[in-house]
């Protein structure tokens, strides 16, 4: 079952980058396995994908000791500060820094350790209430600030767009993303690079990647709907 889902999205990829003209390889998969067992992904890997998405730090330390370490993790959830220690060496990219102290607290910890963390900044760009990251007009600032860390690289921006059962109406909310990422990456910060956009999860990501998603984080439309009360 899941091998058959990854196929299915892995066809869906191609299929809307062939719609935009755009190269498969230019568009990762990410598959969101938080809330599943271990053993969930050891299936999805007989697939060969490798990156996989954790929204708590605990989970992705627990996955990390049991499973192969070619597996590239990607930390996808709201971060706590006193839990950054713990990825440390453990994960490729953190996408969801949203402040300058949080960005403090990464430097210091992998400085420690002589590693360069990888880094995304979270933008909140439907504005919702009830979601982390920054608005677009915070963005270029926090982009500076954050560039002057030595351990600390900027690959890119991260969205979570609003949750909906018609993609067409997070396809602004991706293109404005898109925008927001080519003006910055044009102001040329060191330090900074801007290749990296990480938009679309399962309802939505066919959308994302004709609008420029470079990575797609899909979970349910993988390893089936989440169960949180187990
Ligand atoms: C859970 C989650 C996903 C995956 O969501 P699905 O709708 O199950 O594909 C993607 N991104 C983030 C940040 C998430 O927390």
């Amino acid at each position: 079952m899941i091998l058959e889902n990854i196929k299915e999205v892995q066809e869906n990829i191609n299929a809307a980058c062939a719609k935009v003209g755009r190269d498969p390889s230019e568009v990762t998969l990410i598959a969101v396995s938080k809330t599943k067992p271990y053993t969930m992904i050891e299936e999805a890997l007989k697939s060969g994908t490798l990156d996989y998405g954790e929204n708590k730090v605990q989970e992705i330390t627990e996955k990390y000791e049991i499973l192969p370490k070619n597996i590239r993790w990607h930390m996808i959830g709201h971060l706590q500060r006193n839990k950054v220690k713990y990825l440390v060496g453990k994960t490729a990219f953190i996408h969801s820094v949203d402040s300058v102290r949080l960005a403090e607290q990464i430097e210091k910890e992998y400085a420690k350790a002589d590693e360069i963390a990888n880094i995304l900044i979270e933008v909140n760009m439907a504005e919702e209430e009830s979601k982390f990251g920054i608005t677009s007009t915070e963005t270029e600032e926090m982009v500076r600030e954050i560039s002057q860390f030595p351990h600390i690289r900027i690959q890119g921006l991260m969205t979570i767009a609003p949750y909906t059962e018609n993609p067409e109406t997070n396809r602004g909310y991706f293109r404005n993303m898109k925008q927001l990422s080519v003006d910055i990456s044009k102001k040329n910060i060191d330090n900074v690079n801007m290749s990296v956009l990480s938009m679309g999860m399962t309802g939505d990501y066919q959308v994302a990647i004709e609008e420029g998603a470079t990575m797609v984080r899909v979970g349910t439309g993988i390893f089936g709907e989440r169960n949180y009360n187990k």
